[in-house]
């Protein structure tokens, strides 16, 4: 299995496909970084495998179908993504063509879209009118953060499927033949209990980046807002800057969870131990910290704001007193 965990998710998709009781839409709603995406495909290749033997109820993973899922090259499947921070009308448009014709080696098409709450309000109609007029051969997966972000009228028409971060526990024993023990006690408070970041980060075996950001997450909430606007200034000269500055708030908020846990008492401190800090920051504080700092994320990916606004204005909202 490609995913870790969601043992609960990937059986109801099993049964489902074995009954032959597919819905024709489904929600995958749940934080970022759990792996949603790649469940989607997975039940994408479950639908399409041609290796069908009742005994085995998981994708082969070796016919033409499931190799070329992986690939995103197989003609039944379908991965609609927001271009420019918005899913356009021109892409949902284009689906409908595609999803118009026969399947053509499939049973049923399978379109997956990403980042569902990323639909504009002309896309999000226009996908309306799709669900409206159901055909049985396509099935459609909206995978979201935010379900709570699509039409009440797209949403009516969905089966949710939520998904939770997977247990420590698990996902150790997933990976401990690949990955030393060591390795992912330092990588895991990083990755905040999200399988998908958790993943990323070791791939890309490069921690001393996030310690780096860790460093400045901490000079930040020690230091004045006119230090926090020149660290600002520096992180955003470069040209993609949208980016690093959600990269900035994912670590920030994360690390303000770590730090709100470990001063419950909740566990021994992980990334937020070995530093003091010169300001004194209350519960209440890291709380409404979290919350504005998820505010300014969810504004600065859904709009064009500039980023650098986005982060001084988090600065002024929570660390100018
Ligand atoms: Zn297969």
């Amino acid at each position: 299995m490609v995913f870790i965990g969601h043992q609960n998710q990937w059986d109801f998709l099993k049964r489902v496909v074995e009954n032959d009781k597919v819905p024709q839409a489904l929600i995958f709603a749940g934080v970022e970084g759990l792996g949603k995406k790649l469940v989607a495909l997975e039940f994408a290749k479950l639908l399409s495998c041609e290796a069908k033997q009742k005994a085995q109820r998981d994708p082969c993973h070796e016919c033409y179908s499931c190799l070329t899922i992986e690939q995103n090259t197989f003609p039944d499947v379908f991965l609609i993504e927001p271009k420019n921070k918005e899913i356009q009308i021109e892409q949902i448009r284009e689906l409908q063509n595609k999803v118009g014709l026969r399947p053509h080696l499939a049973e049923r098409k399978v379109v997956i879209v990403d980042q569902a709450e990323a639909l504009n309000q002309q896309a999000a109609n226009c996908f309306l009118k799709t669900l409206e007029e159901p055909r049985g051969d396509v099935i459609f997966i909206l995978i979201t953060s935010q379900p709570e972000r699509l039409l009440a009228t797209i949403r009516s028409r969905c089966s949710i499927l939520k998904f939770y971060p997977v247990p420590q526990e698990q996902i150790i024993k997933h990976l401990a033949k690949d990955v030393s023990p060591e390795t992912l006690r330092e990588v895991w408070p990083l990755a905040g209990g999200r399988v998908g970041m958790l993943l990323n980060l070791l791939e890309k075996k490069n921690y001393s980046v996030f310690h780096q950001t860790i460093k400045e997450i901490r000079d930040c909430l020690d230091g004045s807002l006119t230090d926090n606007f020149l660290f600002i200034k520096k992180l955003l000269a470069s040209e993609n800057n949208s980016s690093l500055a959600i990269s900035f708030l994912d670590h920030f908020i994360l690390y303000l969870r770590n730090l709100l846990i470990a001063k419950l008492g909740l566990t021994d401190g992980g990334i937020v131990s070995g530093f003091s800090f010169k300001k004194e920051h209350s519960l209440s504080k890291i709380s409404q910290m979290i919350k504005e700092a998820e505010r300014m994320r969810a504004i600065l990916i859904s709009t064009n704001v500039s980023p650098r606004l986005i982060l001084e204005n988090l600065f002024i909202n929570v660390l100018s007193n």
